[in-house]
């Protein structure tokens, strides 16, 4: 089949922001994905646009972090105008409820500019909570991720992609350390650049597709589980972060419960002791849910790493393999930097954030770059 400049493998957040980075640089691009596109963790997550706790998160995390909240604003308005899609990209600020290291996140958003405010009570009118030194971020904003999707599908599609959905890859043909051919249920693709954006599944895919690399992504399905309320608009106005749990308001009120992080569990079956313990965690934080109907209940795949820093560059070994994965909890957020850091790569531009911290060596000390 005739070859484009670049592949993409995996259709999710990472792949079809990579995509649309690759084809604003004048790149042609074909996408292969298993399923349909922006299935999965991507359409699974709640879509809040910081990590939960930032300051308790790598420096390398905050430098994926803070450009791409500042891009974002701009990358769902030309998204909506330029596809009719809105992916209610929505300022709704994120209050935290447990704040037990008030100095470090102070300092944190001072560094990083992001504002603070102080609380009065009307904050907690809907709540019941206990509070530790409760902090309020009212930039922070959140994304309808199955929308934001949507309209990137359609944004690339528009800019000329070439996706091919329900393609399954069987195997690749490796020599000199390329990548010349990917074979799948679609035939056979020559490979000029082939980029893996295949979240959850990049482990898999190296450990079944490309056997006997030394360099092998850590990366590993943590299941995330999720239930939907359906609320009347306005019965919480901010993302509340209450210990491990949140509740993230939907602009027509929905109202998102999250999360479990189930660890190596490579299933997204639901369970009835996620859903008690989510239901119970809503009610008691937000006891006007006691009467919202609740919806739906589902799981995703996050790919986790041990620090939640992902993988993106270059394979060391595999010269025209590179990899934009492994954005555990945060894929959403660092999306835009994560796509522009390995399009700068491959492209040779100059570079947003330094690269080292995301390539494969980073935990071996004794292997250069
Ligand atoms: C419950 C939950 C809550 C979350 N909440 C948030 C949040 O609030 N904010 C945030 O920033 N992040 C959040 N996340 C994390 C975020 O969703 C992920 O980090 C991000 O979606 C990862 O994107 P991805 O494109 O790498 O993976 P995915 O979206 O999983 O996409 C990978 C794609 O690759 C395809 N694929 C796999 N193998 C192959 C193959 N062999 N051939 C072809 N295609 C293949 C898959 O079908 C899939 O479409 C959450 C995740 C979950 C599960």
């Amino acid at each position: 089949m005739q070859n484009s400049d670049i592949m993409i493998i995996g259709g999710g957040v990472m792949g079809l922001m990579t995509a649309r980075e690759f084809l604003n640089a004048g790149a042609s691009v074909t996408i292969l994905e298993k399923n349909s596109c922006g299935q999965e963790a991507s359409w699974a997550g709640g879509g809040i646009l910081s990590p939960l706790y930032p300051w308790r998160q790598a420096q390398s995390i905050t430098d994926l972090v803070l450009p791409s909240l500042k891009r974002y604003p701009e990358i769902a308005a030309d998204l909506f105008e330029k596809t009719g899609i809105d992916p209610q990209w929505t300022q709704s600020g994120l209050l935290i409820t447990q704040n037990p290291d008030d100095e470090l996140a102070r300092e944190w958003c001072k560094c990083s500019q992001i504002k603070v405010e102080t609380l009065d009570h009307d904050f907690f009118n809907q709540l019941k909570v206990d509070t530790l030194n409760p902090i309020f971020l009212p930039e922070i904003a959140q994304i309808r991720n199955p929308r934001f999707l949507q309209a990137l599908k359609q944004d690339v599609l528009n800019k000329g992609v070439r996706l091919i959905e329900n393609c399954e890859i069987t195997s690749f043909t490796c020599e000199h350390n390329r990548i010349h051919d990917v074979h799948s249920n679609h035939g056979r693709f020559v490979v000029n650049e082939i980029v893996l954006t295949t979240g959850a599944w990049t482990r898999s895919i190296f450990q079944q597709l490309l056997i006997g690399l030394l360099d092998v992504p850590e990366i590993y399905p943590a299941k995330g589980q999720m239930l939907l309320f359906d609320a009347p608009p306005n019965t919480l106005p901010h993302i509340v972060l209450d210990g491990d749990h949140y509740l993230i308001p939907r602009r027509d009120g929905k109202i998102i419960v999250g999360s479990t992080v189930e660890y190596d569990v490579f299933h997204k079956e639901i369970t009835i002791e996620a859903h008690e313990k989510l239901t119970k965690f809503a009610i008691e934080l937000l006891p006007a849910l006691k009467t919202a109907p609740m919806i739906k209940h589902w799981a995703g795949l996050r790919p986790a790493t041990e620090d939640g820093v992902p993988y993106i560059g270059r394979h060391p070994e595999i010269h025209n393999l590179s990899l934009n994965a492994g954005h555990f909890r945060n894929g959403l957020t660092m999306s835009p930097a994560s796509a522009q850091l390995l399009v700068d790569l491959v492209l040779n531009r100059p570079l947003i954030v330094k690269p080292e911290p995301y390539q494969f060596f980073r935990h071996l000390p004794n292997k250069s770059l």
